[in-house]
């Protein structure tokens, strides 16, 4: 028998979202038979790293940035996650995201460990020039942690394209060669993959399309919900009111608009893209953001932050079926709520894997130094993500379990057969 000492950040009552990642993990324990042996190795991350990012600010003085890189685990292949700037980023957040890249990696079967990163920093109020000097100093700080073979970060809640750019050139100056697969998530221009920027929202559309199916919904004509107008629910929405669905109700930081009728999402895009708020949109209602959770709806798409389904609200969701562009929407008592009202939850680590598929295709790209079309793209990434969908749906009906939990039973299986099958060392 093993005993463990379980470290003090590991544990505690304010676990945070890395509390939920564990509860999820006890969930799936007793599906997974003789690999359970192994389960306490998804109980605590491989690697954390905490750095300081100091930074001149362009009024001469200095400012200090808590950073940070968390390896949750590498038994499948090297570390792989995004980077995520934003002020509530806690070692908690990123310890869970970490986790839930594990599972993800495995679940859609692209050969990556997990892993994800973070600055406690307001994005808004730095200048373009203090955020390159954030992100090449965080990235010289995690620098020696990183690298193609060995973890590589991609874009997550306010860093893009330019920010890897950046992170790229940081990486490459600091080793003396240009190393284009150390990041993902990158302009074409430097390596970067057609159908990257697309790819997460896209993905969450093909499996609604295929939850849609299993539940006898139809697209044409649906309505939908969604959280968060950034990368990822922006583009969910816009492949819905291209599919004919209505987008009926929209909610980012600046406030919640509803038409029933359903909204115009590419307008709605070229405002955001014009520097406007969606809550500039004249052709719809204002409605409190607590109110967003009781509009009817065939789809939700939560796709902003963690935490936002609890059992406060839960009860409130009317809607078919709830799919997680967001990482870690739901908390496990709103997800026994949603699913004792027949609510079908499409999980985060299921739902929003089409961005690291195509991070999966952009790294395989630069390590051939061959690139493949947009059409060559989408129809990998639909396909993977349909066949995902299709065998974590079955798991589910034979373990009689949710998907979420199906999810898990197929990822932790994955990582800890290779985990039982590496061995211990020494
Ligand atoms: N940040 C994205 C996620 O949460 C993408 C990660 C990646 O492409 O490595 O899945």
């Amino acid at each position: 028998m093993t005993s463990h000492v379980i470290p003090s950040y590991l544990s505690g009552d304010a676990l945070g979202p890395w509390g939920v990642f564990l509860q999820q993990i006890d969930r799936v324990t007793p599906y997974l038979g003789e690999l359970a042996f192994w389960i306490e190795s998804l109980k605590r991350p491989k690697r954390i790293l905490i750095v300081d990012v100091p930074i001149k600010m362009d009024d001469g003085s200095v400012a200090h940035f808590e950073g940070y890189r968390v390896q949750h685990n590498t038994s499948r292949g090297p570390g792989k996650g995004g980077v995520r700037f934003h002020q509530g980023v806690t070692l908690s957040e990123v310890m869970a995201l970490a986790g839930w890249m594990t599972i993800k990696n495995a679940a859609i079967g692209v050969p990556f460990g997990g892993a994800k990163g973070g600055v406690r920093v307001d994005t808004r109020g730095l200048s373009l020039a203090e955020l390159e000097r954030v992100t090449r100093r965080y990235t010289s700080e995690i620098g020696f942690l990183i690298g193609p073979d060995k973890d590589i970060p991609a874009p997550d809640v306010n860093t893009n394209e330019r920010v890897m750019a950046w992170m790229m050139d940081t990486y490459s100056v600091n080793q003396g060669r240009t190393s284009t697969g150390v990041v993902t998530g990158k302009p074409i221009s430097l390596g970067g993959s057609l159908g990257r920027h697309d790819a997460t929202g896209r993905g969450v559309f093909v499996v609604g399309q295929a939850a849609a199916l299993k539940q006898g919904v139809s697209i044409p004509g649906a309505r939908v919900c969604v959280q968060g107008f950034g990368n990822v629910g922006a583009i969910a929405a816009r492949c819905f009111a291209d599919a004919g669905a209505k987008v009926t109700t929209v909610q980012d930081v600046s406030g919640t608009i509803h038409n029933p009728r359903g909204l115009d999402v590419r307008k709605l895009i070229e405002m955001q893209l014009a520097g406007q708020h969606i809550v500039e949109y004249r052709d719809a209602d204002r409605i409190t953001d607590d109110e967003f959770w009781s509009v009817e709806s065939e789809f939700l798409v939560p796709a902003a932050l963690e935490q936002q389904i609890t059992a406060a609200n839960a009860g409130r969701i009317r809607t078919r079926i709830l799919l997680e562009g967001a990482n870690g929407p739901t908390t496990p008592e709103a997800d026994d709520i949603l699913n004792a009202n027949g609510v079908l939850v499409v999980p985060d680590v299921l739902a929003n894997a089409g961005g690291v598929t195509v991070s999966y295709f952009e790294w395989v790209q630069d390590f051939s130094s061959y690139f493949w079309s947009e059409e060559e793209i989408n129809k990998r990434l639909d396909r993977i993500m349909g066949d995902a969908f299709a065998a974590i749906s079955e798991t589910a009906e034979r373990e009689k379990v949710t998907l979420r939990t199906a999810t898990y039973i197929v990822a932790c299986k994955r990582v800890l057969a290779a985990r039982q099958l590496r061995g211990l060392y020494p």
